[in-house]
């Protein structure tokens, strides 16, 4: 079943509307605010849990539970919200949509979580690079402190809530939560152990949680129109709607939010205008940004876009940034563009990163070219499987998982590569893969 128009809770998704709190009042948001605040950290968590949301950054944890895991009992250490307004996964451009065309989703989303969570204080954190959406957002925390909806006694409900707006500098690696903490704090972001989480240790050693824009841009209207109406969109334990960005070879780009669980061919030919040249002509689909690896067309053909079935098919719902490549794309390329972008962005920190990536980038510009021997396939795998899971973040696991998922589906397109190398050069010189 599509989303129809008066289930959707990103209302100004495309910006046809004003931004401002006047625009955005009228659309619902801020209604009756007070209320929901004043139901309490417990009713809220509850709530948040019992309508099945999972953390739409990539790693879809269940937000509820996560908040949760905010200590309860009274201390002298502040609690703080963390947004990851960092989005950079590449193929992902939906919480720039919130930022600059429905910030007040985003900052009521803020103050109902600092609720739940006990935070006094939350900071969003903004890439860089999105520079205009920093102040269209600042713009509507301005409006919302002038309306006394955030501030002391926030909206009347009896919490004080101060938002704060920071800006990143341009490194992917600052969208990893730790690395993000540590940035805010003033040093080099680079990621942490886990454990502790955040909620234990997090901001400046304080019990904090960081979540994605979408995850708290959601909250409120899930509050306003209850837990069960967003569980009742999508599958059990992949519920509610979610902003999908599809991109690449479709005739009409787009982000939109749908229902979760959309079949992937669906979603595709009624919000992007179909594959150019129609669904035979597509070869291959990146489901969830470019941490999540690739799946042919025959798996394309009926899988439906949510965190469980994509798991299925060794992949994953991720961001949800659907990068489509149709049949005249050269997948090798296409992935060794994508070891680059990881290799230059490894913050240096654990060894199987820094060099592993750089080896992978390496053996993937042979891969290419077809420069290579048929059984450095197996070693590329095996170089992948040596980074996979050794290192602090996530950011090398994502690094790797498109090489492996072009491996397990397009073996035979890398093989003829080589053969066809061999038939115009001959053998290669034997390279090293360093
Ligand atoms: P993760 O699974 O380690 O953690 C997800 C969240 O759950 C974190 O907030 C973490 O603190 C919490 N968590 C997990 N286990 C917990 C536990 N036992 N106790 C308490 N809290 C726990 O994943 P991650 O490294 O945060 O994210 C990886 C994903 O990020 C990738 O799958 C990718 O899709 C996505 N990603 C997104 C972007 C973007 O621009 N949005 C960029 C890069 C990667």
């Amino acid at each position: 079943m599509a989303l129809s128009d008066k289930d959707r809770i990103f209302t100004n998704l495309y910006g046809l509307h004003g931004w401002q709190l006047d625009a955005a009042r009228r659309r619902g948001h801020w209604d009756g605010t007070k209320g929901l605040i004043e139901k309490g950290r417990d009713w809220i968590i509850e709530e948040v849990k019992n309508s099945g949301l999972r953390g739409r950054g990539g790693a879809g944890f269940p937000t509820g539970l996560k908040w949760s895991f905010m200590p309860k009992q009274a201390s002298d250490r502040p609690h703080y919200l963390v947004v990851n307004a960092d989005e950079s996964e590449p193929g992902t451009c939906k919480d720039r949509d919130i930022l600059r065309h429905d910030p007040h989703t985003l900052v009521e989303g803020c103050l109902i979580a600092g609720v739940a969570m006990g935070a006094h204080a939350g900071y969003i954190y903004v890439r860089g690079e999105y520079y205009n959406e920093h102040l269209v957002l600042q713009a509507a925390i301005d409006e919302a402190y002038a309306a006394g909806l955030l501030g002391p006694n926030a909206c009347g409900g009896g919490w004080d809530f101060d938002l704060y707006v920071h800006r990143g500098a341009g490194a992917y690696i600052c969208g990893e939560e730790t690395a993000l903490i540590e940035s805010l704090e003033g040093k080099k972001g680079m990621p942490r152990l886990k454990p502790p989480f955040p909620a234990a240790v997090g901001l400046y050693g304080c019990p904090s949680t960081v979540n994605n824009v979408e995850t708290i841009a959601v909250v409120p209207t899930i509050l306003r129109r209850g837990a069960s109406w967003f569980a009742g969109f999508g599958r059990p334990k992949n519920s509610g709607t979610k902003i999908f960005c599809i991109q690449g070879h479709v005739n009409k780009p787009c982000n939109v939010e749908e229902e979760m669980s959309i079949p992937l061919r669906e979603l595709i030919e009624k919000h992007a205008g179909g594959v150019r040249g129609g669904w035979d002509n597509l070869l291959a689909v990146i489901p969830g940004g470019s941490s999540t690896p690739m799946i042919p067309k025959a798996v394309c053909d009926d899988v439906l876009m949510d965190f469980d079935a994509l798991r299925e098919h060794k992949t994953g719902l991720g961001t949800a940034g659907v990068i489509v490549m149709d049949r005249s794309t050269d997948l090798i390329k296409a992935i060794a563009r994508l070891s680059t972008f990881y290799k230059h962005e490894s913050c240096g920190q654990c060894t199987p990163c820094r060099e592993g990536m750089g080896w992978v980038k390496r053996m993937m510009d042979r891969m290419v070219e077809g420069r290579a021997e048929v059984d450095e396939i197996d070693v590329l795998e095996q170089v992948t499987r040596q980074i996979e899971g050794h290192t602090i973040c996530a950011l090398a696991d994502g690094g790797v998982w498109p090489v492996q998922g072009l491996i397990r589906h397009f073996r035979p397109m890398m093989e003829e590569r080589i053969a066809a190398y061999k038939a115009a050069k001959g053998s290669p010189a034997p390279t090293l893969p360093m």
